[in-house]
């Protein structure tokens, strides 16, 4: 039997870049394997990113060139957001997609793989629930689908009266799927909101020997009014610490030095231990995996504010392991925008936390993500998110241009801000925070900074590393050091900072 290949395109955050693990994970165990390139490819695949407008609109650019592609029998699917948002209706958009499947539901990918091959290798229409017969069988199968969030009409009778009929397999939920040509196989799965299963795959295949990513807690109950993710990742559900930790040890086993927890709001964690006298905190959470001897370093991401409490501060200036860097995400300066956009805490809260964290005995540096032009927002209130730069003192700022996203509260409020002007006061932003950095960025020359490096760069001759704060800096080894302690990908060496840009140091290692 020739052996199968697959093409794994990423978009977005990095629960899209670790999911894409487990994805990959999962494939090679089916017997898969990874090619470079979509034309190298039996099954291509796109995890998708639906938090702005244009993340979306990349994967239907790149499906709308693949009709050649089809011809040629390779088999699409769109994973992740994009899947879970637009669930059945990307059918309509891109009718050469054979797979559609939100995160919640990876845990069915082998099955739902299986089901797509056996029924293309009959070159049949086929059902998953009815894998033994496929007589009288639809012409896609439907996983058990999140019905009420699908903007696609729910209605089963609806389906019956369509021209070509759709059947409803025992067990299976149908929503309502417009009829397509016999000869596309097409399977969703797209888990309810109410789902309690986290994704967790035996078979991960991280991209980076010395540094990973560990889930700790999947979706998101926050309902910010401009935010698709509690829609596209469902409701909150966290691991337990101790499968947590066991997969933190066993990444030391196999010589992981950097762990970074991923969630989309970490610090709601709550343990699902069975046992309370076990379950940890987040906090203690963090501080445990900083302790699991081998590791060196521990980050996290994201925080919210709300969540974001002292003892985060408390674990980081216990445990040397856990990484001078916090990423805190405003959004806004303006308590009035704070309110509108539902973040749940106000301007004076957040700096707070702020003053929490440079009260610590450590330097803590903070990074943050922001939203311009969210509706409503005026001079005054984008004057406020520009003073907050200056009080803050951030390292780094994500900052983004305010996207309606489907099924999201604030979608209902008009979006009167022009995109010109939205523009505008991204650029101010940025000008702004970019004169902040060059001055933060100064203050580091001539100290000396550990870091972990993570290659090279041949053409500018320099060492690419990264420092607890997460700031890359680029260095040189002088030619008089023993090439015996040559630097080398994922070690740890110490370098002295010689310069500084916006965004990036420059040093020299120390020999
Ligand atoms: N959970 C994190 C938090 O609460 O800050 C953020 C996760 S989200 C994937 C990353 C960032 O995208 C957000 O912090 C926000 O700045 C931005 N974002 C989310 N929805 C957006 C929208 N509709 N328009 C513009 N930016 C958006
Ligand atoms: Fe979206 Fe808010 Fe949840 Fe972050 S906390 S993922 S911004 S809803």
């Amino acid at each position: 039997m020739s052996e199968k290949t697959f093409y794994l395109e990423t978009f977005g955050c990095q629960m899209n870049v670790h999911d894409s693990e487990k994805v990959v994970g999962t494939l090679l165990q089916e017997g898969y394997r990874q090619v470079e390139t979509v034309e190298q490819a039996d099954l291509v695949l796109y995890n998708t990113c639906s938090i702005r407008d244009k993340a979306e609109q990349k994967v239907f650019n790149r499906l709308s060139d693949y009709k050649k592609y089809k011809k040629q029998g390779k088999t699409f699917g769109v994973l992740g957001c994009v899947a879970q948002q637009e669930g059945e209706k990307i059918f309509e958009r891109a009718p050469y997609v054979s797979l559609v499947a939100g995160s919640a539901s990876y845990h069915k990918l082998p099955q739902m793989l299986r089901q797509l091959e056996e029924a293309q290798s009959r070159n049949s229409v086929s059902d998953f629930a009815s894998s033994t017969s496929t007589e009288g069988a639809p012409p896609f199968a439907v996983f058990e689908g999140w019905e009420s969030m699908l903007p696609v009409a729910n209605d089963l009778s609806a389906a019956k009266s369509t021209e070509k009929p759709v059947g409803k397999p025992t067990g299976v939920k149908s929503s309502g799927q417009k009829p397509v040509a016999d000869s596309l196989i097409r399977i969703t799965g797209l888990d309810d909101r109410e789902t309690d299963k986290c994704f967790e795959t035996e078979f991960t295949a991280r991209t980076n020997p010395h540094r990973g990513y560990i889930t700790i807690i999947e979706g998101c109950d926050k309902f910010c009014s401009y935010c698709v993710v509690p829609y596209t990742r469902g409701k909150e559900r966290s691991r337990t610490s101790a499968s947590v930790l066991a997969e933190a040890r066993q990444m030391a086993d196999l010589g992981y030095t950097e762990i970074q927890l991923l969630g989309q709001n970490v610090n709601s964690y709550k343990d699902s231990e069975g046992n309370s006298r076990l379950r940890k905190s987040f906090a203690e959470l963090l501080a445990a995996v900083g302790e699991v001897p081998g590791i060196r370093r521990v980050r996290f991401t994201t925080s919210h504010p709300r969540d974001f409490g002292r003892d985060i501060v408390d674990a980081i200036d216990a445990v040397p392991t856990l990484c001078d860097h916090v990423h805190l995400p405003v959004q806004s300066g303006s308590t009035r925008m704070l309110d509108a956009m539902q973040r749940l805490y106000d301007r004076d809260q957040y700096l707070e936390r702020i003053a929490w964290m440079k009260a610590a005995k450590r330097e803590i540096s903070i990074t943050t993500d922001m939203i311009v032009g969210f509706p409503g927002e005026t001079e005054a209130d984008f004057a406020e998110t520009l003073s907050l730069l200056d009080e803050v003192g951030y390292d780094a700022v994500f900052a983004f241009k305010y996207s309606p996203r489907p099924n999201t509260p604030s979608i209902k409020l008009e979006d009167a801000i022009p995109d010109e002007e939205k523009a505008r006061r991204l650029d101010v932003l940025m000008a702004r925070q970019r004169e902040i950095q060059i001055i933060r960025y100064k203050k580091y020359i001539g100290s000396k900074c550990e870091v972990m490096v993570e290659g090279r760069n041949e053409a500018r001759a320099q060492w690419i590393g990264r420092t607890t704060h997460n700031k890359t800096l680029n260095f040189t080894a002088s030619a008089t050091a023993n090439p015996n302690t040559n630097p080398k990908a994922g070690s740890y060496v110490p370098v002295v900072v010689t310069g500084s840009f916006p965004n990036s140091l420059l040093g020299e290692l120390v020999v």
